[in-house]
């Protein structure tokens, strides 16, 4: 199959859908692979790198699309990719299309086939494809919120650790899957007295195995959350409830109770946030005040860690695209049923009914 890797346009992305390990697997599989010029250039790849690998480098996007079947992305296609699909293509990339209507019939419009990421799903129900952006974002909220904690960055000025003789910061980790059990690692690895809280206590019981009794893990209700959040230095949100906007959790009357310059993290803001006072930011304006609280609520954290973040993508979208590459998609769809949930449009239908139930 001739596969092409074009450079992401949308703002301030920059992963790439293939590294040069990627590429050199692919073209060993016997596959052709064309990269876009400066794909990689944000995260330190060059042209070079991807050709000793055996790609081939195109100029434009346009070109890109024009000579490959398969089109490997990481974000969803922006208007102008969009328009270059043609009947033939398979688009293998993060969509999110229940909330984007006009990409979604764009993409129907084209006659051509679609691979979310994010819809591929073996039985056990996870989402192999979505885990390590959670892991990245999970593991950045306690860097970040460590470094909001510092008066330079508008924090109360508190050490996560402390040092010998002074209290150690209190994090509290709110919804504690994958995103909130990294976050749990980094704030135990920096010395920091860590609470935990879920709605599962199958998941609390984990959590104090796995910490080996060392975090104090608490159910989530509203006088638990209460009594936590006003005693936090740091409190980090990470709630999923899975196809349905986050619960509000962390009251704006919760927030008004902690102390000055302690800070949140709200991980969940891509879902709604599961902290009252959240609204998205940017990496660009990354924090604002509430009640002289630091709130961060980037929705797209993985992507200030963009050269981590394309390989741990990358590790986990391979194998399909080796899969799609060797037997197309009708036959990997008949060989592995995780793979079939990723496929939202098929030669233009909708086939994904979540997606089509969401736009009905
Ligand atoms: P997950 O399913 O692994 O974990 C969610 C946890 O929330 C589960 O343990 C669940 O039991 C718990 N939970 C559900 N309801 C709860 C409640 N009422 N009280 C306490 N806990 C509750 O999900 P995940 O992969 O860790 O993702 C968490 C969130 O992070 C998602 O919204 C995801 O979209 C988001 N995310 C954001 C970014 C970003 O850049 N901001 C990046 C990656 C993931």
């Amino acid at each position: 199959m001739i596969i092409g890797v074009p450079k992401e346009i949308k703002n301030n992305e920059n992963r790439v859908g293939l590294v040069p390990g990627g590429v050199r697997q692919l073209v060993h599989d016997g596959h052709e692979v064309y990269v876009e010029t400066n794909a990689g250039y944000g995260i330190g790849i060059s042209d070079e790198d991807f050709i000793q690998a055996g790609a081939k480098i195109l100029g434009s996007l346009e070109d890109v699309f024009a000579k490959s079947t398969m089109i490997i992305k990481v974000k969803e296609p922006q208007a102008r990719e969009i328009a270059l699909l043609k009947p033939h293509h398979i688009l293998y990339t993060y969509l999110h299309l229940a909330a984007d209507e006009p990409q979604t019939r764009g993409l129907m419009e084209s006659g051509s086939t679609s691979i979310a990421y994010e819809t591929i799903q073996p039985a056990d129900g996870s989402l192999p494809l979505l885990t390590p952006m959670s892991e990245v974002a999970g593991r950045m909220a306690t860097q970040i919120g460590a470094a909001y904690l510092q008066i330079d960055h508008g924090g109360k000025g508190v050490l996560l650790g402390g040092v010998p003789g002074t209290r150690r910061a209190k994090v509290t980790v709110i919804g504690c899957g994958v995103a909130g059990t990294n976050a749990i690692k980094m704030a135990m690895g920096m010395g920091a007295d860590v609470t935990a809280i879920d709605l599962s206590t199958k998941r609390l019981a984990e959590l104090d195995d796995l910490f080996d009794n060392r975090i104090t893990t608490l159910f989530s209700n509203i006088e638990n959350i209460e009594t936590t959040v006003q005693e936090s230095d740091l409190v980090i949100g990470a709630v999923l409830v899975p196809g349905a906007k986050a619960p509000k959790l962390v009251t704006r009357d919760m927030i008004a109770k902690m102390e000055k310059g302690s800070v949140v993290v709200d991980i969940a803001v891509d879902q709604g946030g599961c902290i009252e006072t959240c609204k998205p930011t940017t990496h660009q304006d990354p924090t604002f005040l509430v009640d002289g609280v630091v709130h961060y609520c980037v929705a797209n954290m993985p992507g200030a860690v963009a050269k981590t973040s394309t390989f741990a993508l990358t590790n986990v979208t391979l194998k399909y695209a080796r899969m799609i590459a060797k037997y197309g998609v009708e036959e990997a769809a008949r060989m592995d049923a995780a793979f079939k949930k990723g496929i939202n449009i098929y030669k233009g239908k909708l086939v994904y009914k979540q997606v089509a139930d969401d736009l009905n």
